[in-house]
């Protein structure tokens, strides 16, 4: 089955994103359960904690459909030992805030290498970080989002992904999620029959799909292969609706969070609807 939702705001608090996300109609949704433009936020109360879980269970998600996402600011592959050292710790309080929350899984892009380190470098610092952050929490996986590659964003091809999970010694705890508009823009044209079987074959060959946890569903306003990241509308952008209805229709993808970040919040409950229309 397919859980297709979006990452609804939490303004007001967390406990208050479970029904708005079922407004929307959404079986699966996202949240930043901190402001995502600051190093740090107030601990979460009693209150959040219990209003989340409990509405949670009120409109019928489970912990497996729930996949925040972690600050912009972090880069777990900084170079610099002092910012790197805030990001790591920025991390392992948006995994303990997870954990308060009963939370699996925390989403996370692999950050920049600045041009002060190699790509190699920058993506072994990753799993150097994770390690970190894992070895002083439990319960939650951290899931990698595959980035468009534009500049020195790391982690674009499939295969910068699995070194990443190569070097982290805790396997259970280490996932991916697939933005489709990021993967259009670092080139695999999941727009076409060809185009997507070669995606997941390449997936399945570097990454496999036992670690996949989670979609980003956005079209792509920037050609195949731009390395730009701008979402765009479902089937309004270079991917194209052909694209969505392969993925929703590949048993592959089935029992994981397909969450929406795409540019019109309001659009989301037609936009939830047509995905589940495009499912035979
Ligand atoms: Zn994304
Ligand atoms: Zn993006």
């Amino acid at each position: 089955m397919k859980y297709i939702g979006a990452h609804v705001s939490a303004a007001g608090g967390v406990e208050n994103v479970p029904k708005r996300a079922n407004e929307i109609g959404a079986k699966a949704f996202a949240l930043f359960t901190k402001n995502q433009r600051r190093w740090e936020g107030p601990p979460l109360t009693k209150e959040n904690i219990d209003g989340f879980k409990t509405r949670c269970e009120e409109f019928g998600f489970s912990m497996d459909q729930v996949m925040p996402h972690d600050s912009y600011l972090i880069n777990l592959g900084h170079a610099e030992q002092k910012q790197l050292e805030k990001s790591r710790k920025a991390f392992l309080d948006e995994i303990q805030r997870c954990e308060q929350l009963g939370i699996k899984l925390l989403n996370f892009h692999p950050g920049n290498h600045l041009n002060k380190m190699s790509v190699e470098e920058c993506l072994l610092r990753n799993a150097e970080s994770l390690n970190w952050a894992l070895d002083k929490s439990e319960g939650v996986t951290a899931v990698i989002e595959n980035t468009a590659g534009q500049g020195t964003s790391v982690g674009y091809k499939f295969e910068y992904l699995a070194r990443i999970i190569e070097g982290v010694d805790d396997k259970s705890r280490i996932g991916v999620c697939i933005d489709t508009c990021h993967a259009f823009a670092a080139g695999y044209d999941l727009s076409t029959e060809d185009g997507f079987k070669a995606m997941c074959k390449e997936f399945e060959e570097t990454v496999g799909f036992e670690y996949l946890k989670g979609i980003h569903l956005n079209d792509s306003q920037k050609e195949l292969g731009s390395r730009v990241d701008r979402h765009d509308n479902i089937g309004e952008g270079h991917i194209g609706l052909k694209g969505f209805e392969l993925l929703m229709n590949d048993e592959r993808f089935d029992d994981i969070p397909m969450i929406l970040e795409t540019p019109n919040t309001e659009r989301w409950p037609e936009e939830i609807e047509l995905l589940y229309n495009l499912v035979d």
